[in-house]
């Protein structure tokens, strides 16, 4: 044999070896049949109406509790016994939300726990928000969450406030989501006289004490007294709602961006939308938990409040709630709460941030998730040396890869930005430290915490088919 037919024999077929052993780095649209692209596209719309009627944490447990009624979900008594197939539901204030489905094996081996958050960054009111100056009457807000604040100013906002009065009365106020309702919005100044304000750094630009809602230009018609935008402003609100200034004291009032979902690009492979973060997650997981089909082990999909605010507080997953309600499951078949824990899994369903090319220097490409590149399975997310997260084991990835794998989900891989980028953190910790095996899991996004975030259709489907497996465990 000659030396260059030797050669030739041994010459290896890149494309089939590539195959085989390298992660396919090709769309998500060439890996995903039409047929699955057309459920995508069904998912997206009823997403869209669902993020429509949930733009606060409230709003979406209601919405999410009407979802589940109507699958026969009936709120849970901790005094009886359920049997397999038994659906029930914690509503924790109105805020936070728990669905489960009880397993053929209860809670033995554990249960399995999607674990999504509903609250979004937004503008709170403070205690005391109306005031008057110069004839014009605004509101006093208090930022809730990350926002980058100058992206809050000149934008349509709507008011969605929740009131409760001395005697217990609770009054509901929703403005600016209706056709022809009015709308809010915290001014700016022209670029002509912003000269002070252009040399500023973004942070500084625009002070969360200028976050001011204006909401009325007229005063009341009298010919005497003071602030009388001000009074006139109140004495709408008094016809309307019955309330007077103090109410506000016992209040969570929100105002959101006013628009609603929107199909974006000439393809509408994506979705522009308030509140992504992390209703995204949230969605997915309750649609998962109301269709799974004979779980072998409990389901639970949570929908926490509080967690763009570190998760503190009794609706938040760093409170006890979810706690107490797997210790009633394994009471109620005899078991000790920390066994039941210990043998749990969970997929702290959260969003990560989609590579922009646009700020391609924030990310680190290979490490990074992309949109329609499927859900995104993060092992950590933290800050700095991987401080502030949990981390999943090798182990739990394997077995949550393997069955994604083995379930025909698109999925993916990425770090929340480049190291030393920034940081952020998820539920996942919380969860992690009742010793329960946790990784984070979730939807890429686009402009996150901005009041217009983007996803994809695609990301989106294949994150419900990725809690529906998980909770299946087929
Ligand atoms: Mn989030
Ligand atoms: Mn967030």
């Amino acid at each position: 044999m000659s030396k260059k037919s030797e050669k030739a024999e041994k010459k290896l077929d890149a494309k089939k070896l590539a195959k085989e052993l390298l992660i396919p780095r090709e769309s998500g649209f060439r890996q995903t049949s039409e047929k699955e692209l057309g459920k995508a596209a069904a998912f997206a719309e009823d997403y869209k109406a669902f993020l429509d009627g949930s733009k606060t944490e409230r709003e979406a447990v209601k919405t999410s509790i009407a979802l589940a009624e109507k699958k026969g979900f009936v709120p849970f008594d901790p005094e009886k016994k359920y049997r397999a197939g038994d659906k029930v539901y914690v509503n924790n204030r109105g805020k936070a939300l728990i669905l489960a489905v009880i397993g053929e094996n209860g809670c033995k081996n554990g249960v399995r726990i999607a674990a999504a958050h509903i609250d979004s960054p937004r503008l709170d009111l403070k205690p005391h928000p109306l005031y008057e100056q110069n004839e014009l009457a605004l509101f006093k807000s208090h930022y809730y969450g990350g926002i980058k604040k100058y992206q809050w100013t000149a934008l349509p906002l709507a008011m969605h406030g929740y009131l409760v009065k001395k005697d217990g009365e609770k009054v509901e106020i929703h403005v600016g989501e209706e056709a022809g309702d009015p709308v809010f919005c915290v001014t700016d100044l022209l670029p002509h006289l912003s000269a002070d304000q252009m040399s500023k750094t973004l942070a500084k630009a625009i002070e969360g004490e200028n976050l001011n809602i204006l909401v009325g230009s007229r005063p009341l018609d009298s010919d005497e007294g003071d602030n009388l935008v001000k009074l006139n402003v109140m004495r709408l609100l008094n016809e309307k709602y019955g309330i007077t200034e103090e109410d506000f004291v016992s209040a969570d009032v929100e105002f959101v961006p006013a628009f609603k979902a929107s199909d974006v690009g000439f393809d509408r492979s994506m979705i522009g939308a308030y509140g992504h973060d992390d209703r995204v997650c949230a969605y997915p997981a309750v649609m998962a938990v109301l269709n799974a089909k004979a779980p072998k082990e409990t389901c639970l999909a949570v929908l926490a409040d509080r967690e763009e605010v570190g998760s503190d507080g009794n609706t938040g997953l760093n409170s006890e709630f979810m706690r107490y309600f797997i210790a009633d499951l394994a009471q109620a078949e005899g078991m000790e709460p920390r066994h039941v824990l210990s043998r749990s899994k969970c997929l702290s369903a959260d969003v990560n941030a989609a590579f922009d090319p646009t700020y391609a220097s924030a990310y680190e490409a290979a490490n990074s998730c992309f949109l329609n590149g499927g859900v995104c399975v993060t092992k950590y997310t933290g800050a700095r040396g991987k401080s502030g997260t949990s981390e999943a084991s090798a182990e739990f990835m394997g077995e949550v890869r393997g069955l994604l794998e083995k379930n025909d989900v698109l999925w993916q891989t990425g770090e929340l930005g480049k190291v030393d980028g920034g940081g952020g953190g998820t539920v996942a910790m919380y969860i992690a430290n009742l010793n329960v095996d946790v990784v984070d899991v979730g939807v890429p996004v686009l402009s996150m915490h901005a009041p217009f975030e983007l996803v994809s259709k695609l990301d989106l489907y294949m994150t419900y088919k990725a809690f529906l497996a998980f909770f299946e465990n087929k």
